[in-house]
């Protein structure tokens, strides 16, 4: 089956359902880099917020070590400034305190009443001296006596050995006894310190820590992140009585994949198979589109198939009602389809007078019963009331699942077909009666082409006789002879009446077992009467041993004696000329040398003269009846000969003979050896 293939291409389908799915995949390809972007701010947002509450931890650390350290401080007041006591426990303080380098009691001027320093950091205080913290160490005093309670100073610079220094920031306690001012204890804090004995060393992990200004000038390094990657920052504001610290947590930025956490991940495997799944569902949608082509392709094919039937094709269903006609079924019955679909039983189309049997069969039809493959005929009425007969060839119709749902019928209307049998059957009986009368024709021309010579015989006879009656010096010997010839050629014309009659009726003829001498000496007479008349010489030539032939006798002597004149005739008088010795006529006989494989053995009859021969139209209408040269000729005898040994199962074929002539030859059966 081939359909059209630019149904394909207006079709819009396809072009449409690549930039649906083009459009779809850049969605999908937006949609995850949205989301790889907005999972990697979110992780970053969440390192950040980490960061931030690690630096506050660490401050809130600081702040509370400070509280803690400023109430340890607070102890050293006990004991007498001057005392070793008070040395001791200093020292002890600087030795458990990292954070802490100097720890000092001055008076409420100012005066240093007892110092120590830290054992950490050997000569901090001998590169500069003292004195010059001492307008910082003032400041936080003073700050201190205003509120009663510790304050510390903004932190500075102190240079060290080696061109180094450190931060450090100082703490003023006022302390007071019975209400009045003592002095002050100052504890001094290195910043580093600080960092490196409170900070948690579980939140550095990996990270920097320092004090900065707050421009993010770094005032003292704890730890800082190895080399050159991407920094966060956090910061944390350490608030202290008269002074405020900023602390600054730095950490490297994780590195971020295209995938960084499980959830992009899941995003995109998600969509990854989404993709899959709408891939598969595309292809699949490919595949039912054509699908769906290609039927209905199928379907308008078949429809196209069906209204340019002539045959009528009705559907039912188990219940008779019709469910499908084509148009020409609807032209046939000469109703629209609306009339007939639906249409139950007794049909529309059923003619009154045969609603019964029709019922009967519909009946034995829906018990189940087989219908015949080769089909039915039925009548049908048309709706003007014209009765026609129909060829019905009907299925069973089966669903997808196997079960019958009806029956579909092709439906021909034979009204043309009965037509033409009638013409056929009219034209036939005239023929009949044109031959009959033509046969009969036939019959009297043969009868009076066959009779010619036993009658001419006859005539010849009995004019000898008359003749030997009226010289009565010849005396009568030869009259009996001359009258049993006579009668010999009364017979032989009775006969020829009757073989003709019989063959012409196409009767089965008598068939007997002849010997070809006898047949060619039954015709010797005749010959011999012709042979004379035109002075010609009759050579018979019967080979030895040759077998009987199975025949009408009649008929094959009067086809040996047609040959044999028509022979004489092609040799008239002067040609060929008398002295050449041609004037000829031989009839021979033999046996035909049987085949190894063949059952039958015949026996070939040849009749040769020396005439002009056939001209080529001769040739090829020799057989024709009427076919004629001679002024006096029938045209029939060739036309005979043939049939008669046809009939005998033989054929009859002509040759040339050199170097002028003609050879007609037959076969006959040779009757079985007994
Ligand atoms: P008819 O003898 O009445 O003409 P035939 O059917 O016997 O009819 O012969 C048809 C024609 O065939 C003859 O008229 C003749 O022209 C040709 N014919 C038949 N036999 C011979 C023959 N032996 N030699 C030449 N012509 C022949």
């Amino acid at each position: 089956m081939t359909h059209p293939s630019n149904a394909a291409q207006a079709w819009p389908y396809p072009r449409r359902w690549w930039l649906a799915g083009l459009l779809l995949l850049a969605l999908l390809t937006g949609l995850l880099g949205v989301l790889v972007f907005l999972a990697r701010e979110y992780e970053a947002a969440r390192e950040q917020d980490d960061l931030s509450r690690d630096v506050e931890a660490i401050a809130n650390d600081m702040r509370s070590e400070l509280t803690r350290n400023t109430q340890t401080v607070q102890l050293l007041n006990s004991a007498d400034p001057n005392s070793a006591l008070w040395q001791q426990r200093a020292e002890r303080l600087l030795q458990s305190h990292r954070a802490l380098v100097r720890l000092e009691w001055r008076d409420p001027d100012m005066a240093l009443l007892a110092s120590s320093n830290t054992p950490f950091l050997g000569a901090l205080f001998q590169t500069l001296p003292r004195d010059q913290a001492l307008p910082d160490i003032r400041r936080a005093c003073d700050a201190a006596s205003r509120i009663s309670g510790p304050s510390y100073s903004s932190n500075y610079f102190w240079p060290t050995a080696g061109g180094r220094g450190l931060a450090l920031m100082e703490m003023c306690l006022p302390i007071a006894q019975s209400g009045t001012p003592k002095g002050f204890l100052v504890a001094t804090y290195s910043l580093a310190g600080m960092m490196a004995e409170w900070a948690n060393t579980s939140l550095l992990r990996g990270r920097g820590l320092a004090f900065t200004e707050a421009d993010g000038t770094r005032l003292s390094l704890h730890a800082t992140v190895p080399g050159g990657r991407e920094l966060m920052l956090a910061g944390a504001l350490l608030d202290l009585p008269g002074h405020t610290l900023q602390l600054q947590l730095q950490s490297p930025r994780r590195p971020l994949g295209l995938f960084p956490n499980v959830l992009t991940a899941v995003v995109g495997a998600l969509s990854l198979s989404l993709l899959v799944v709408l891939a598969f569902l595309a292809h699949d949608m490919r595949r039912r589109w054509r699908a769906e082509r290609e039927l209905a392709e199928a379907l308008a094919f078949r429809k196209a198939m069906e209204n340019s039937l002539v045959t009528g094709l009705r559907a039912r269903d188990m219940q008779g009602r019709l469910t499908y006609v084509n148009p020409a079924f609807c032209d046939m019955v000469g109703l629209p389809p609306e009339q007939l679909l639906g249409s139950g039983l007794p049909a529309p189309y059923w003619p009154d007078e045969l609603l019964d049997v029709y019922q009967q069969r519909q009946a034995v039809r829906l018990a189940g019963q087989a219908l015949p493959r080769e089909g039915f005929e039925s009548m049908f009425q048309r709706s003007d009331g014209t009765r026609f007969p129909v060829l019905i060839i009907e299925a069973p119709l089966i669903d997808a699942h196997g079960t019958q749902t009806g029956w579909m019928s092709a439906v021909l209307d034979l009204s043309e077909q009965r037509r033409v049998e009638e013409l056929n059957r009219a034209q036939q009986d005239r023929l009949q009666a044109t031959a009959r009368l033509a046969m009969m024709g036939e019959m009297a021309s043969l009868l009076s082409h066959e009779l010619n010579q036993p009658l001419a015989a006859i005539a010849s006879y009995a004019n000898g006789s008359l003749n030997l009656l009226a010289d009565p010096q010849r005396g009568d010997d030869g009259l009996p002879s001359a009258m049993r010839q006579i009668v010999a050629q009364a017979d032989r014309a009775a006969r020829v009446i009757k073989s003709v009659s019989d063959f012409v009726r196409r009767r089965e003829q008598v068939r007997e077992a002849v010997n070809a001498a006898d047949l060619l000496e039954s015709i010797q007479p005749l010959l011999a009467l012709q042979a004379s008349k035109l002075g010609i010489r009759v050579l018979i030539n019967v080979q030895a041993g040759v077998p009987p032939v199975v025949c009408d006798r009649t008929m094959v002597e009067q086809v040996l004696l047609n040959l044999a004149r028509n022979g004489m005739q092609a040799m008239p008088h002067g040609d060929p000329p008398a002295r050449s010795g041609w004037r000829v006529l031989s009839l021979s006989v033999q046996a035909v040398t049987p085949e190894a494989s063949a059952a039958r053995r015949w026996v070939e009859f040849a009749v040769t003269d020396h005439g002009q021969g056939l001209s080529e139209a001769a040739k090829t209408q020799l057989f024709i009846p009427f076919f004629t040269t001679k002024a006096d000729g029938m045209g029939l005898g060739l036309s005979l000969c043939r049939t008669v040994i046809e009939q005998h199962a033989g054929e009859l074929t002509h040759a040339p003979v050199l170097p002028r002539g003609t050879v007609f030859r037959f076969r006959l059966p040779a009757a079985p050896a007994l």
